[in-house]
């Protein structure tokens, strides 16, 4: 299976769109004239998230919000060093042996893009032990080919400038995979995107809310401001989690190509029983491929659930090999189960279902 002629122009756009947590404009840009274009209204929180917003034709309809984080993970800039190297400082959990001799772009201070490298020593320059070592975050130079501070200033660079690793769109395996960067979580904007673009002409019993967060990488913060101005009576997360199949080890969770994700618990979140057997009946009806799921992270589904009151949150999420890297893989069958058993989840959703699911007392 490979992306329709849509989801590729997505794919691709978004993907290469730049937007670490705290400058995620670009993103937000493209969803404002995309939602839009589609006629729906438009809702923010003040940290920067947006929401398309598709009204019920019934009074007092219940709220469902579904989310996936605009932000992916990278640098700013920490230090202009007067040889003209830069400093970074991570956004986000980055892994230091996926960085030295990357190319990087940063974002100069009038929204132009320059083009540079994180620095390398070449081995005949180092030790045995220095050798085994990755460098460390804080010692990495990023090198734009600046001569001195002075000219790196002048060029538009300046302290919190973003600096992203770069990593083109590609269809690999006769596109049945794809490999790029900040499908984490990209899946979820895109995802969210077709939702309303499909369900345009659809009337729901309940007002839908679709968009994305901000700042999840760094600790879900526009989870806890958009869903609070937003209030929803359910929530369904849509983000891309580690897949742990590289191995060869069937038995280990997280398969690519075995399907959306039933993350049952993870480091923020325990799933409702109920909820988790209606996901999983989706996937079925649906005719999908769906398995188990743990991890020791979180999704913004740790901080929606615990909103006001409480909230009947769940998780939808695919599964991608070097997640966090600008060589994520991503398998489209898993991106097609994901859409499809939402998709189906949407269209058997109402008050009753969701009472039900929460658990009210008849
Ligand atoms: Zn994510």
């Amino acid at each position: 299976m490979k992306l329709t002629p849509r989801q590729r122009k997505l794919f691709k756009t978004l993907s290469e769109l730049n937007g670490v947590s705290g400058q995620e404009n670009e993103i937000a840009a493209y969803l404002r004239a995309a939602y839009r274009d589609l006629g729906y209204p438009i809702v923010t929180d003040n940290l920067g998230s947006i929401f398309a917003y598709k009204k019920s034709n019934l009074a007092n309809a219940p709220k469902v919000m579904v989310v996936g984080h605009m932000d992916e993970v990278g640098f700013i800039v920490l230090s202009l060093e007067k040889n003209g190297m830069l400093k970074g400082h991570p956004i986000g959990g980055l892994n230091n042996q996926t960085l030295t001799a990357q190319r990087v772009c940063l974002k100069t201070r009038s929204g132009e893009y320059l083009h540079g490298a994180i620095g390398a020593v070449p081995p005949h320059l180092l030790t045995e032990a220095e050798r085994e070592k990755p460098t460390e975050i804080k010692n990495m130079l990023f090198d734009f080919g600046f001569r001195s501070r002075e000219e790196a200033e002048k060029a538009g660079v300046y302290v919190g400038a973003m600096m992203v690793v770069e990593g083109p769109f590609q269809e690999i395996n006769g596109g049945e995979r794809i490999l790029g960067k900040a499908f984490d979580d990209r899946y979820g904007i895109i995802l969210g995107l077709e939702i309303l673009i499909d369900f345009k002409d659809i009337d729901l019993p309940f007002d839908l809310y679709v968009g994305g967060s901000v700042q999840e990488e760094v600790g879900c913060r526009g989870a806890i401001t958009s869903s609070y101005f937003i209030n929803p009576d359910m929530a369904i997360v849509l983000d891309c989690s580690p897949s742990r199949d590289s191995s060869g080890d069937k038995k280990e969770f997280g398969q690519l190509g075995e399907g959306v994700l039933l993350r049952y618990i993870d480091g923020t979140m325990i799933a409702r029983p109920e909820l988790l057997a209606f996901q999983r009946l989706c996937a079925e009806k649906a005719h999908v491929k769906c398995q188990y799921f743990d991890s020791p992270g979180g999704t913004d589904a740790g901080q929606i659930h615990k909103n006001r009151e409480g909230v009947l949150t769940l998780t939808h999420c695919l599964c991608a090999r070097s997640i966090h890297t600008n060589s994520t893989i991503l398998d489209v069958e898993d991106y097609n189960a994901a859409k499809k058993s939402l998709v189906y989840m949407l269209k058997h959703l109402d008050e009753k279902k969701i009472a039900e699911l929460r658990g009210d007392v008849q």
